[in-house]
């Protein structure tokens, strides 16, 4: 199994995300492989591997003093074995094609968990929506759009969002992409709900997570009810995930953006949250404007020169990263377990170093890989795209009750994998193994 690594290493070196990625899945398929040897002489590990698929194209715009700046746009088409290409756009400065892949790769195995058929895909860019004005945004989406219709489609390869694409620039894209084709298709989701979008798509991955965590805490006899909870970010993500543990009786103590996060050990009840939302979709404000509101939290700087996040250094029972990757190291980790933590869920892709999971799984606490727990979001998308093609609108409480159905049955697709490889209660594992299988069977089906 280490051949396919180090054909990776050889062939995209530096590809650091990509390469954890699919490290930690080839890790844990391997008595997959060794029971199907027949997969090897298919090249299963290469094929999969490899993308589809990769645009990489030049994004310019002219900035509001007339300015004309230029980034680096792109789209993974992964896997398209179980469907169409099917994934977020992420516009952030950090992003990269290593971290595009890893993404891409892991959205292969979590789409394959939904029960839809999608495929799976990423994209984004490296600009920077932080500080900008609508109007540069509006005209970065255009300029972005004006390349990607060429290679979309509502049957071919349906984009979201992810971070830093949320409502607004979902709507700027769109309406360039219906100027392009001139025509009124599915081709995105997280669309708003007058033209196309689905109710609970919002809160679907905060929602997910929480029911996913609270599908967790019932194999061990327990409720969220009275839990206390570190919740990272404050973005979509988190803010669903805040209003979901809420209603299901938890107290939420921690958020946090990339400038820092506050500690409010009141809680952060539904008027804080209303407060927060305000402040982070309308206002596009910081975090740290929390405590100047509510005195009782406390706010503090991020500091990367600690090594660690003092955010998990809390007392509490459950932690629900909800921010970016790799934002719980070994240490991170370690301080956790040190203050009770008996579950991690999480709403971000990726957001436990491996040396963190080693803990997790080592301690054997509740432990939910993103690719299952944080499949909501993508999972109400799948529920859009097929309301789209039908052209209706389900109630709130229809795709509300279908997320639920998904994420239990993803839940327990994860433990069952698990069980029969060997590896009971370990998702991180039976989440992989059910991805993988599913996905490589459709390969195998549709031949080389
Ligand atoms: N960006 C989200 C994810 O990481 C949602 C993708 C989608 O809805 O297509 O799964």
């Amino acid at each position: 199994m280490t051949d396919i690594l180090n054909l990776i290493k050889e062939k995209d070196p530096g590809e650091v995300e990509f390469f954890q990625a699919v490290k930690e899945v080839v890790e844990t398929i391997n008595p997959v492989l060794e029971r199907n040897p027949e997969y090897r002489q298919a090249a299963i590990m290469e094929r999969i591997t490899e993308p589809e698929r990769v645009i990489i194209f030049r994004v310019p715009w002219v900035d509001d003093q007339g300015q004309v700046r230029v980034n680096r746009g792109f789209r993974i088409e992964m896997n398209s074995a179980i469907g169409p290409y099917k994934g977020g756009l992420r516009f952030h400065p950090s992003v990269s094609l290593s971290i595009l892949k890893f993404l891409a790769f892991e959205q292969v195995f979590k789409n394959a968990l939904t029960t839809l058929p999608m495929g799976g895909g990423k994209g984004g860019s490296d600009f920077d929506p932080k500080g900008k004005s609508d109007n540069e945004v509006m005209r970065f989406c255009q300029s972005f759009m004006s390349e990607l219709f060429r290679h979309i489609g509502s049957n071919t390869d349906v984009p979201a969002g992810d971070i830093g694409v949320g409502a607004r620039e979902i709507g700027y894209l769109f309406g360039m992409y219906k100027k392009l084709r001139n025509e009124f298709t599915g081709v995105l989701t997280g669309k708003s709900l007058s033209w196309g979008g689905s109710l609970i798509r919002p809160e679907a991955t905060g929602y997910g997570n929480v029911y996913f965590a609270a599908e967790m805490l019932a194999t061990r006899n327990q409720t969220l009810d009275g839990k206390t909870c570190l919740v990272s970010g404050s973005g979509n993500v988190a803010q669903f995930t805040i209003e979901k543990l809420i209603q299901l009786g938890a107290k939420v103590v921690t958020l946090s953006d990339s400038s820092g996060y506050i500690y409010d050990e009141s809680g952060i009840d539904a008027g804080k949250l209303e407060y927060i939302k305000r402040l982070k979709n309308v206002r596009r404000g910081r975090i740290k404007e929390y405590a100047e509101k509510y005195p009782e939290a406390v706010y503090t700087d991020a500091d990367i020169s600690l090594g660690y996040n003092p955010l998990w250094n809390h007392k509490a029972s459950c932690a629900l990263p909800c921010a970016t990757e790799n934002e719980i190291k070994e240490k991170d980790a370690q301080n956790l377990m040190n203050n009770g933590i008996i579950l991690v869920s999480e709403g971000a892709n990726m957001p436990s170093t491996p040396e963190a999971i080693n803990i997790f799984l080592d301690k054997k606490i509740l432990y939910a890989p993103g690719k299952a727990s944080n499949a909501g979001g993508v999972a109400v998308s799948g529920l859009e795209m097929a309301q789209n093609s039908m052209r209706i609108n389900w109630p709130r409480e229809e795709v509300d009750n279908r997320l639920k159905t998904i994420m239990k049955s993803i839940h327990k697709t994860c433990l069952n994998a698990a069980a029969e490889y060997n590896e009971p209660g370990n998702y991180m594992a039976g989440a992989n193994i059910a991805g993988f299988v599913k996905v490589v069977n459709a390969m195998l089906d549709q031949g080389v």
